[in-house]
């Protein structure tokens, strides 16, 4: 038998704190050594990606698959795809906008059903907290969620199973009860009272435009909830997460808490990093996403956080919704619209390239993509080019920009705020624990390939 089962040969390998022309040897899907050279004789097989640099694959904690119920949103093919050619190689789906949503044992089981041979990198599941259903948290754990979701304000939606926001008793039996099972609340935080109230307001006013819809969801808003899921938390002794977070003063909060011992993280995605309120104006609905894009001065802080270490990763908030949800119907109010950004496929590139181009280092990017989620939501083998960790690559042509067009997302729905946009670097190959997923010229090369992820102790 031969020592290795493939050698990514003649790359720029992208470590926890270095970058090294590096060999990857691999064996049983696991990187089994790292070398500057490995005899190809020694492997069954070897992929020459001289020219490229290989990062860890990104772990995007957030994105919404939508099955089941709303496959024909995007379901576990298309959005897997999407995020393979981006350079990801574990998601987790979040507990929304299937349906029914992961707030019990039983719908996550049946997500599982229909997720297994299905997708095309590693996947994990968001199981929910909602009001009325505490008691379901053990067995949600029990089945498999790694982490929980709540929201703060209304995410909105229809029929009788969507998923709710959490009043404030539900968030603080949550968290106790969460707490209790050592697990972790993720929250959605925007203060409910606030944006219900403006977005009422400003309707009954007329003022329905895309600048009157991100006014109705002030940075007040974000902050009050983070200071308030904060509270309980540290009183709880809950461990908490905060997605998308919008503002440079949220994070300085969660900062500060932690500081005070409080178990919190904070994410924010590539759009509060890249697009602005002037951009949701141009752009129209394909932008509008809650919180929502602040002004560019407000865009320039986040970089400045991000760089000082205030966020603990990055994850795409993947929404994706058909065509017309994105339209402004005949009232032309804003407010009706699908609120959600479907970009998966381009947050590594975007990262990477926008990152660099603002002077982070390869290994920071890497971290706030990869190691950063992996650590936070124990999945133990995952986020680091290193010996005994799962051979999880993104190859990456630093040097190859391209104009990003529809045709290029292999999501179900091919709306981007990015489409028109110099991406600066491709992803060229992906590969999960060891096998070849996608290639630039192949496509996707091994649909179903993706793995269901438990969390380890
Ligand atoms: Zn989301």
């Amino acid at each position: 038998m031969k020592r290795f089962d493939l050698i990514v040969r003649g790359g720029t390998v992208v470590l926890p704190d270095a970058v090294a022309r590096l060999d990857i040897g691999i064996r049983d899907g696991k990187i089994a050594e790292l070398e500057a050279e490995l005899d190809p004789a020694d492997a069954d097989g070897s992929v020459d990606v001289s020219g490229c640099h290989v990062l860890p694959g990104m772990i995007d904690a957030h994105v919404h698959l939508n099955e089941p119920g709303n496959g024909h949103w995007e379901g576990f093919e298309t959005g897997s795809a999407a995020l393979a050619a981006g350079g990801c190689t574990t998601y987790i789906d979040m507990p929304l906008n299937g349906v029914p949503p992961a707030v019990t044992a039983m719908a996550l089981r049946r997500k599982a059903e229909l997720a297994a041979g299905r997708s095309a990198v590693d996947y994990a599941f968001w199981g929910g907290l909602m009001p009325g259903r505490l008691h379901e948290l053990k067995d949600l754990m029990a089945a498999g969620a790694v982490a929980f979701k709540a929201f703060m304000s209304e995410p909105g939606g229809a029929g009788e199973e969507r998923f709710r926001a959490s009043d404030d008793c539900t968030l603080y039996e949550g968290m106790a009860r969460i707490a209790e099972l050592g697990g972790l609340l993720a929250v959605h935080a925007e203060n409910d009272a606030i944006t219900s109230g403006l977005a009422a307001k400003f309707r009954a006013e007329g003022r329905v435009s895309a600048r009157d819809y991100a006014a109705s969801r002030p940075p007040e808003a974000e902050l009050e909830a983070v200071h308030r899921a904060l509270f309980f938390a540290e009183r709880t002794g809950c461990r908490v997460h905060f997605v998308h977070i919008s503002t440079a003063e949220a994070l300085r909060m969660i900062d500060a808490a932690k500081r005070r011992g409080v178990d919190a993280s904070a994410e924010t995605c590539p759009h509060y990093l890249l697009l602005t309120l002037d951009d949701l104006e141009r752009i129209g609905p394909v932008a509008k996403c809650a919180p929502p894009l602040r002004d560019e001065a407000e865009r320039e802080r986040m970089w400045r956080m991000l760089a000082d270490g205030f966020i603990d990763f990055i994850s795409s908030d993947h929404s994706p919704c058909p065509a017309d949800w994105k339209t402004v119907g005949p009232d032309g109010s804003f407010f009706d619209v699908w609120g959600g950004i479907a970009a998966a496929q381009s947050s590594l590139e975007l990262m990477t390239g926008e990152g660099l181009r603002r002077g982070l280092t390869l290994p920071a990017i890497a971290k706030l993509l990869a190691d950063g989620p992996a650590r936070r939501f124990g999945l133990s083998r995952k986020g680091r080019i290193a010996p005994g960790f799962d051979a999880d690559l993104a190859v990456v042509d630093l040097n190859r920009s391209y104009v990003l067009e529809r045709d290029h997302l292999l999501q179900s729905h091919k709306h981007s705020p990015y489409v028109g946009w110099t991406i600066r670097c491709k992803v060229m190959k992906t590969f999960v624990r060891g096998r070849l997923v996608y290639d630039e010229a192949l496509g996707i090369a091994e649909p179903g390939r993706g793995a269901w992820l438990v969390r380890s102790a």
